[in-house]
């Protein structure tokens, strides 16, 4: 990762801080993306402080505007972009489909599938002319099956696994391979409320045969691989990273 300059948005917690740990501790020179700045700043000087390269630039990728400024902002002080990670995401709680507000849709949409896909659009832009990229969308679980009470979700995480599919085929002529990492239950900030519950960290555990959740730096190595030449023939693929959860039930039935 020596040199390469990394964009990770929603790099201020959970699986985007731990990938933006990652590929700084390789060696890259990492932009951190989120929009609370506090929170932001914080990650980029804790890098920093360990004695890797980051910077923080505060952006909503849900707007056009930000992106754009964001983009412009790299390009003008490093000169290319090699990796970018979109990490960036939200859930809401639990909806059954009847009562999907149009403000949990658009949210949802707007921050997961348009939101990676015009920062994967206008990054892809400056990689097309350095004929060099890795994109790596972060999914989910839910683009390959559902649960039950997150159709908005599901609906965002589905479009980007197909979105990935016609980047990935579209700028493979320039060098550039876009995946998805598609985790299963990870601990963040995102899911604390549900891991801390008794109850339902059961049943995430009796649901995955690797038998816990996963800690967001296993999926961030994920992330690294993909990031890296290492995986110079991988593209337009969704790599599950699940503990076995779409494999299969984990319940024994005697
Ligand atoms: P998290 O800890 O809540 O982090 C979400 C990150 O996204 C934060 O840095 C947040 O910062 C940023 N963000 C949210 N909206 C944004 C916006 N409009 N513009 C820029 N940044 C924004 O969640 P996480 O669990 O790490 O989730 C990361 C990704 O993994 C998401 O796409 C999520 O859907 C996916 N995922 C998570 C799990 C899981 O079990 N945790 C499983 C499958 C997939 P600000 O709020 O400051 O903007």
């Amino acid at each position: 990762m020596n040199g390469k300059v990394a964009i990770v948005t929603g790099g201020s917690s959970g699986i985007g801080k731990a990938s933006a740990f990652r590929l700084a501790s390789n060696g890259a020179q990492v932009v951190v993306v989120s929009r609370n700045e506090e929170k932001g700043k914080k990650v980029a000087d804790e890098i920093c402080s360990e004695g890797g390269k980051a910077i923080y630039i505060q952006a909503d990728v849900s707007k056009l505007e930000d992106i754009d400024r964001m983009v412009e902002e790299v390009v003008n002080k490093f000169g290319r972009i090699d990796i970018l990670v979109n990490a960036a995401g939200i859930s809401f709680k639990s909806t059954p489909t009847e009562y999907v507000s149009e403000e949990e849709w658009d949210k949802t949409l707007n921050i997961n599938l348009k939101g990676a896909f015009f920062c994967s659009q206008r990054v892809a832009r400056v990689m097309i002319n350095q004929k060099y990229g890795k994109i790596i969308n972060v999914g989910s679980l839910q683009g390959e099956m559902v649960l039950p009470l997150r159709a908005a979700y599901a609906a965002s995480k589905g479009g980007l696994k197909q979105v990935t599919k016609s980047m990935a085929v579209e700028w493979a002529k320039y060098n550039i391979n876009v995946n998805v990492v598609a985790p299963g239950f990870v601990r963040t900030p995102m899911t604390e409320k549900v891991l801390n519950d008794e109850f339902w960290y059961n049943v995430v555990r009796s649901k995955t045969p690797l038998g816990r959740p996963a800690e967001p730096e296993e999926i961030a190595d994920v992330i690294l691989f993909l990031a890296s030449d290492a995986a110079s023939y991988i593209t337009g693929q969704t790599i599950v990273v699940d503990g076995g959860w779409t494999a299969g039930d984990a319940v024994e039935i005697k």
